[in-house]
C-alpha cells in the first residue's frame, strides 16, 4: 500500500487527523528531505520512523527497489517537503509506477498552496488554470504570451528569487490589459499571510513595496 499524505504548507495545524494515523502506522516514510520530514515527525509526536529520501532526482533504479518493497507487501507513506506531493513536488515517478504495477494507492488530502491561494484570492475560481512553476527560459516567453487570451483564471508558483522579475514580466506583457485582476498570495498559513489583490496597470507599484521574502502563489484573472 501507497499513501499519499498531504502535509501543511506552514502552519502545523492544517495537518489531518488521517495524515497523522497513515504517518504514524506505515512501515516507512518516502520524503524528499530526511531533516525536514523528521522534524514534521517530532512536532507531531511520532516517534522513530524509517524515513526514506526520494527527490526529484531520485533514479529510477531507486523508484524500482521501492516498488519492489511495496509489491513485498509493505505500507508506506509518500510525503513532500510541503503540501501535497506531486504537485510541483516529487512523487510523480513512484505512483505511476505503482500505478502500472497494480499497487493499491490511497490518497490521504490535505493543504497544497494553489487551492488555498485560489480560495482566498476573490477571483473567479470556477475553471482555473495550473501552471507550476513557469519555465525559466524555452518556453517562457510563448507561455507567457499565451496568457493574454487566457480565458480562465491562471495560477501558478513563483520562488522569492524571481518573483520580482516574473511580476514585472507579467505587467509588461499584460500592459494593454490594464485592468485584468490579479492576486498575489505570500506565507499561507504562516505569521505572515499576505493577499494583495491588484491589477495589471497597478502591478509595478505594488512590485516596489512587496516584500520579497518567503513564497508566493500568483493568480491572474481570467481575460
Ligand atoms: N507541493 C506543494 C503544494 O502542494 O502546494 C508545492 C511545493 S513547490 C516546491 C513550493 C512552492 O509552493 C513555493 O515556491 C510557493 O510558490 C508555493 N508555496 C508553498 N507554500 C506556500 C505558502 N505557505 N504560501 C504561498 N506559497 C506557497
Amino acid at each position: 500500500m501507497l499513501s499519499i499524505v498531504a502535509t501543511p504548507i506552514g502552519n502545523l495545524g492544517d495537518i489531518t487527523l488521517r495524515a497523522i494515523e497513515t504517518l504514524k502506522k506505515c512501515d516507512a516514510v518516502v520524503c524528499e528531505d530526511t531533516r525536514v520530514t523528521g522534524n514534521l515527525l517530532k512536532q507531531l509526536g511520532i516517534g522513530k520512523k524509517e524515513l526514506i529520501s526520494f527527490h526529484g532526482h531520485t533514479d529510477p533504479g531507486k523508484v524500482e527497489h521501492l516498488i519492489n518493497l511495496l509489491k513485498g507487501g509493505k505500507h508506506f507513506a509518500l510525503v513532500s517537503d510541503a503540501g501535497t506531493p506531486g504537485i510541483s513536488d516529487p512523487g510523480y515517478a513512484i505512483v505511476k509506477r505503482a500505478r502500472d504495477t497494480n499497487i493499491p494507492i490511497e490518497a490521504i488530502p490535505g493543504p497544497s498552496a494553489f487551492l488555498a491561494a485560489l480560495s482566498v484570492s476573490g477571483l473567479p475560481i470556477h475553471n482555473f488554470v495550473y501552471l507550476g512553476f513557469l519555465p525559466l527560459k524555452k518556453g517562457r516567453k510563448t507561455l507567457l504570451d499565451s496568457l493574454r487570451d487566457e480565458k480562465r483564471t491562471v495560477i501558478f508558483y513563483e520562488s522569492v528569487h524571481r518573483i520580482e522579475k516574473t511580476l514585472n514580466e507579467l505587467a509588461d506583457t499584460l500592459k494593454d490589459q490594464p485592468d485584468r485582476p490579479m492576486a498575489i498570495a505570500r506565507e499561507l498559513t504562516k505569521m505572515h499571510e499576505q493577499v494583495i489583490n491588484t491589477t495589471v496597470h497597478d502591478l509595478p507599484s505594488i512590485v516596489q513595496f512587496l516584500t520579497k521574502k518567503g513564497e508566493f502563489v500568483v493568480i491572474i484573472g481570467a481575460r
